[in-house]
Order: C-alpha cells, then sequence, then structure tokens
C-alpha cells in the first residue's frame, strides 16, 4: 500500500444514475486499493437546478411543486439505491438518511414559501441537499464492491465565511477538521465520501462554495490534508482547445498550468470552477481532469509549469450569460475620482468584474459582470452617482446583457507577436464586431466582447485560425492506456460506455 494520499471528485453526470455511480466506485476502489483516497461527489446531475428551481418557486409563494420535487427526488435515490445494494441493512440506513435529508428540505421549503421570502441562507440550505443525499449512494456502492466507505458531510470539514452563495474556506480551520475527522478513517483503511459543493462557517451555518464548487471542495481537501493529488472525474476526456458543445472538433489538452487553466476557468470553461486550483498552487500539488466514462485515458495534468507549446494560443473560452455596464458621459472627462467610486459601487455589492476597459477619451468606463449581478450592480451605480446623474456630468449608467466575452488564453502571449492582429483579422473576415477589448497585465489572455449572438462563430473562427484541432505537443490526443496517468488510478475501473 502506497502511503500518498489522493483526492478524486466526481462530477453530477459521473453520478448521474446507478450505473455511473457504479462505474465512479469502481474508480475509488481500485485507487483505494493502493493508496488511501478521499472521494468528493456532487449531487446527481440536474438535482442542483431542480432544487434551485424549486427555492425559487417557494419565494413566490408557490407550493404545487413541492409534492413532485421531493417524491421525484426520493424515487430517484432509492432507485439507484436499490441498483447499488444488495445488503438490507445498508439499505435501510441510507434510505433513513435519504428522508431525513428530504423531510429537512421539505421543511426549508414550506418555511419558504409561507414567508414568501428567500434568503441566501435558507437558498445555500436547499441547493447544498443534492450532495446530501448522492454521497450516502456513492459511499453504499463502495461498501457493496468490498471497501470500507462512510459518508462524510463537508459541513464538519469544510470551514467557511458567512458568503452565502460563494463562500471562500478558512483554511487553518479546516486543515484541524480535516486532521481530526478525515485521518483516523485514512489510516483505518476507509474511504471518507465527502459532500462536495457544501460547508459551514464556524457557527455551524451550511454555506455553498458557488455553482460547481465540489471541484474547489476538492482541492480545499487535498491542500488540508497534503494529498499528492486531487483528480477531478467528469464526462469529457480533460481540458480541451475549447467547450466541445461549441467546437466538437476541440482537442483534449495533455498537459497546461495552472495559470492557463485557471484563465479558462476564469472566463467560462465549466469543466473548472474557476477557484480550483487556488488551494492546490502554492504547494505545487498536481491536479488531473478524467472522464470517468473513459478512465483508460489519461486527461489532463494540471502542474505549476504545464507542457509548453512554445507560447502562443493554447484555448479559447466564451462566457455568454454576462452584461456590460457602461458609465460615461463627456461630463466625466478629467474626472479621476470616476473609475475608483464604479469599482467601490460594484465591490460593495459584491459584483465579480470580469473584464474592464476605458475609451481612450475617458469618457466612458466599461465592465464586463455576470448578468445575473446586474440589477443590483446598477442600482448601486445609480445610487453613486446620483448627484451627477442628476446634474449630467455622468449621463448615463446603462447595461448591456446581449454580449459575450471570448477569451483566447495561452502562456506568454504578449511575447508572441501578431497573436492579437490575427484575432481581429479572423474576426472581420468573419463580419464579427469587437464591442470592447482587453489585453491587460496578464500576459495569459486577450479577452474581447462581442455580441453574444456571434459567439460559436467566433470560437469556431478562432479555433481554426489558430489551428486548435491540430495535435501539437500540448493537445497530442493520448491513447496510450494509462500512459501518464496519475499513479494508482489508471485505467482504473471498468471502461464503461457513456450513458
Ligand atoms: P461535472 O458535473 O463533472 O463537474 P461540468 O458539466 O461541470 O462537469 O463540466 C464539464 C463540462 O464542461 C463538459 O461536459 C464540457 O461541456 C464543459 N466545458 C466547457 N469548456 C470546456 C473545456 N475547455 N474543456 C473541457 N470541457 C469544457
Ligand atoms: N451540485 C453543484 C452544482 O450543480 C456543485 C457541483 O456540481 O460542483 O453547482
Ligand atoms: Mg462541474
Amino acid at each position: 500500500m502506497n502511503s500518498s494520499l489522493c483526492v478524486m471528485k466526481f462530477g453530477g453526470t459521473s453520478v448521474g444514475d446507478a450505473d455511473c455511480i457504479r462505474r465512479s466506485a469502481a474508480i475509488v476502489k481500485a485507487a483505494a486499493d493502493q493508496r488511501p483516497v478521499v472521494a468528493v461527489v456532487s449531487a446527481m446531475s440536474g438535482v442542483t437546478n431542480r432544487l434551485i428551481d424549486g427555492a425559487r418557486r417557494a419565494e413566490l409563494g408557490e407550493r404545487d411543486f413541492l409534492h413532485p420535487l421531493i417524491s421525484g427526488l426520493r424515487t430517484q435515490h432509492l432507485t439507484a439505491l436499490r441498483a447499488l445494494t444488495s445488503d438490507p441493512r445498508k439499505y435501510a440506513e441510507v434510505q433513513n438518511t435519504i428522508e431525513e435529508v428530504l423531510g429537512e428540505l421539505e421543511r426549508l421549503l414550506q418555511g419558504t414559501a409561507l414567508l414568501s421570502e428567500l434568503t441566501p441562507r435558507a437558498l445555500d440550505a436547499i441547493s447544498g441537499v443534492g450532495e446530501r443525499l448522492s454521497a450516502p449512494l456513492v459511499s453504499a456502492a463502495l461498501c457493496e464492491l468490498g471497501a470500507r466507505s462512510v459518508p462524510v458531510s463537508a459541513t464538519d470539514i469544510i470551514v467557511t465565511d458567512i458568503h452565502h452563495g460563494h463562500a471562500e474556506p478558512l483554511m487553518v480551520e479546516t486543515r484541524k477538521r480535516a486532521e481530526t475527522h478525515l485521518r483516523p478513517l485514512l489510516r483505518d483503511g476507509v474511504v471518507p465520501v465527502v459532500t462536495g459543493f457544501i460547508g459551514a462557517t464556524l457557527d455551524g451555518v451550511q454555506t455553498t462554495l458557488g455553482r460547481g464548487g465540489s471541484d474547489y471542495s476538492a482541492t480545499i481537501l487535498g491542500a488540508a490534508l497534503d494529498a499528492q493529488e486531487t483528480v477531478i472525474w467528469t464526462d469529457v476526456d480533460g481540458v480541451k482547445s475549447a467547450d466541445p458543445r461549441l467546437v466538437p472538433e476541440a482537442r483534449t489538452i495533455a498537459e497546461i498550468s495552472y495559470t492557463e487553466a485557471a484563465e479558462l476557468a476564469y472566463f467560462g470553461a465549466k469543466v473548472l470552477h474557476p477557484n480550483t486550483l487556488r488551494p492546490v498552487t502554492a504547494a505545487g500539488v498536481p491536479v488531473w481532469i478524467r472522464n470517468s466514462f473513459s478512465p483508460e485515458k489519461p486527461g489532463t495534468r494540471i502542474t505549476s509549469r504545464g507542457k509548453s507549446n512554445g507560447g502562443g494560443v493554447k484555448a479559447l473560452t466564451a462566457i455568454r450569460d454576462v452584461t456590460m455596464i457602461n458609465v460615461g458621459g463627456p461630463g466625466i472627462v478629467g474626472r479621476t475620482d470616476v473609475l475608483a467610486r464604479s469599482f467601490a459601487a460594484a465591490a460593495a455589492v459584491r459584483a465579480n468584474v470580469l473584464l474592464v476597459t476605458q475609451s481612450s477619451s475617458q469618457n466612458d468606463i466599461c465592465f464586463i459582470i455576470p448578468t445575473a449581478e446586474e440589477k443590483r450592480t446598477v442600482q448601486a451605480l445609480r445610487d453613486a452617482f446620483a448627484p451627477e446623474l442628476a446634474e449630467q456630468t455622468v449621463e448615463h449608467v446603462s447595461a448591456n446583457s446581449s454580449v459575450a466575452i471570448v477569451a483566447v488564453v495561452g502562456e506568454n502571449m504578449q511575447g508572441i507577436p501578431g497573436i492579437a492582429g490575427k484575432t481581429f483579422a479572423a474576426l472581420g473576415r468573419e463580419g464579427i464586431n469587437i464591442i470592447a477589448i482587453a489585453q491587460g497585465s496578464s500576459e495569459y489572455n486577450i479577452s474581447l466582447v462581442i455580441d453574444a449572438a456571434a459567439t460559436q462563430k467566433a470560437v469556431t473562427t478562432l479555433h481554426k485560425e489558430f489551428r486548435l484541432h491540430e495535435a501539437s505537443p500540448a493537445t497530442a490526443e493520448a491513447t496510450s492506456v494509462g500512459k501518464q496517468s496519475p499513479e494508482g488510478v489508471s485505467a482504473a475501473g471498468p471502461a464503461g460506455t457513456r450513458k
């Protein structure tokens, strides 16, 4: 038995039904036969969306959805459980947990409907239910395979701040909890199956790490336990040169640096939660992205250096649900405080500013935020500039939500002449209008704001322009079984077919 710890995270599709859970459990079991493993799991695919939708409907005072939602979740999880365990005692134990969690969910939704009010705290409690339902299933599947395993709630381990919906871990406390709650299990050869996505404050109030946050949970636990590596098992072969839903010919990148992968995640590559690499970057712990439906493939390795492709474009990404905010008018020329006040107003409502540009004549400040944050940001800006808007020194605070950001990502982008020129020429040839550009201090990306309707065309055009569909040393589609797979997990589990 190798003593080096591995954290393995399984996303929603990898635990989407009993077959997927069995396949994922087989991957964990094969690794756990060789080394200590902590598993981290997401909710079954689609469950978090259904929970959030339920919360929103309860906020409107609706109740008619309640019964179908809860009984649907019960049927889905109990059907999977029945297929996954042959032990009646285990079945009864997990069924109990499922009923407890569903009972709590019902009370939360009833309370929300009664008050017609959905607090951020209640939304976190409701949206985190999916992981509390899936972790016992995965643990039961592991026991069925002969492993020793227990489900563990991350609310006992991952201590966070109080920022509901996008909480951040308090690592010192989290480390302590991981040592007391997880280390003894690992020493005993037990596989803890930890709920992804959720954590709790020091006072025990449940929080969430943001949508897609189970990736982040995995690296938080990896860092807290000094794991040797973290493997994120998902439904694609690794990080690709573009979102495969937009560009089907996108290639799997064999190796990429933390910075490049973080840029991709930040600019919308759903394969990684934007904060995933933060906890492991300082220690240089590798993170793998692998396909639980094709475990024989090596996936993408994310490390501090990544494999160089000699510099230049490595991948493209796009974010569509964004809004462009403009603060401007000729009256702001020469006023030095407008920029600072705009960002202070945005920061006060915790708007996530993704990109900033300012026209050279200085009469227009433009920045991009997620559309979900538009209402509160525009309100905050209108409040902040109320006197100037009244006397028209600031003429407008406007919002345009029919835009998208396309980011061209790679190392040493500024050191390679012509990338920006090539990007603009290719988009120009296709008649795609560039609304704003940012090639900030980061050497790792050029980001463009375009009309949202042109997103797919822009990404496809640039993918061809930079020949990203062709194999390069960094994008070589590795086919040899387990050639550079992380130790102990190469080709683990059956090669099952995708759902
Ligand atoms: P999981 O449920 O396993 O966390 P996600 O749906 O959150 O999976 O993320 C995986 C998805 O990310 C893929 O199915 C793919 O459609 C999307 N994706 C977007 N950009 C990329 C990219 N550059 N490389 C790989 N996948 C990407
Ligand atoms: N289940 C959560 C979500 O859908 C977390 C995750 O899947 O990573 O956002
Ligand atoms: Mg995800």
